[in-house]
């Protein structure tokens, strides 16, 4: 019952999401005016709004018009749903649910405005560095229960998380002359101080080894050509949301395996 709650959340979040990350790049705002049909004005009713409903009813199609939306937009509130609902068989209901909730939806929206644009935007992680702060302050005051509980990161680790972060991507910016950009730097940094730094270190691994396989296959497919910028940024959200589900496992294995403990 409560998967079926949780998947219905991530469909309404991963609506406004879709909103977020075709508004913010122009400049508009993400809460008024209501949206409307591209193609003739017409507001949207409740149904076009959550996509996946629109395509099971309405075959995605404007009910005053009938042009046809973008199937992105069913897939990415999909997306979401699926995300928050593996969160959720991660977490349990608990306060550590509502942390891998908010960062998992900013993943989402950072992914697709690079993914767009190769840009990601100081608005956008400017919340994402403040709600990380905000969460991991409350929780050293909160008792934290569910199925798993995410690792308390206190003031001192967030601190040491987000200078890893971001002096981590300043040198490999350095290094190959501006490989990356500012934005998946200061993006890094943010990262920094949700997770402190033993779990930084893991997530930018992460997004290197996918990025390596990732970068690969988009040019073996040919969906990108060598020449073609691959922005960085959705693989640092695939490794850090890997660290968010299974970070402590992962370094607790690592641990044992490698260093022998
Ligand atoms: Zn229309």
């Amino acid at each position: 019952m409560f998967e079926l709650i949780i998947f219905l959340l991530g469909l309404a979040v991963g609506s406004f999401l879709n909103v977020c990350a075709y508004r913010l790049p122009a400049g508009e705002s993400v809460v008024s005016p209501p949206s409307r049909c591209r193609a003739c004005g017409v507001r949207l009713g409740p149904v076009d709004l959550i996509p996946v409903l629109s395509y099971i009813l309405r075959r995605g199609r404007c009910r005053s018009c009938g042009a046809a939306f973008s199937a992105r937009y069913a897939l990415v509130e999909f997306a979401t749903g699926a995300l928050f609902v593996w969160c959720f068989f991660v977490f349990g209901i608990g306060p550590s649910l509502v942390k891998a909730l908010v960062l998992t939806s900013f993943l989402v929206v950072i992914t697709l405005i690079d993914f767009d644009h190769q840009l990601i935007y100081d608005k956008v992680l400017i919340w994402l560095a403040g709600a990380g702060v905000a969460i991991n302050l409350s929780f050293a005051y909160l008792p934290l229960w569910g199925s798993s509980v995410v690792l308390p990161v206190g003031p001192l680790d967030m601190l040491l998380g987000g200078l890893l972060g971001g002096g981590l991507l300043l040198a490999i910016i350095v290094v190959t002359r501006g490989g990356m950009g500012g934005g998946d730097l200061k993006f890094a940094a943010a990262l920094g101080l949700w997770f402190g730094w033993q779990q930084t270190l893991l997530a930018l691994f992460l997004a290197f080894l996918a990025g390596g396989f990732g970068g690969g296959a988009l040019l073996l497919l040919r969906i990108r050509k060598r020449k073609d910028l691959i922005p960085f940024g959705p693989f640092i959200a695939i490794g850090a949301f890997v660290t968010l589900l299974y970070g402590p496992d992962l370094v607790a294995w690592y641990v044992r395996h490698f260093l022998g403990r």
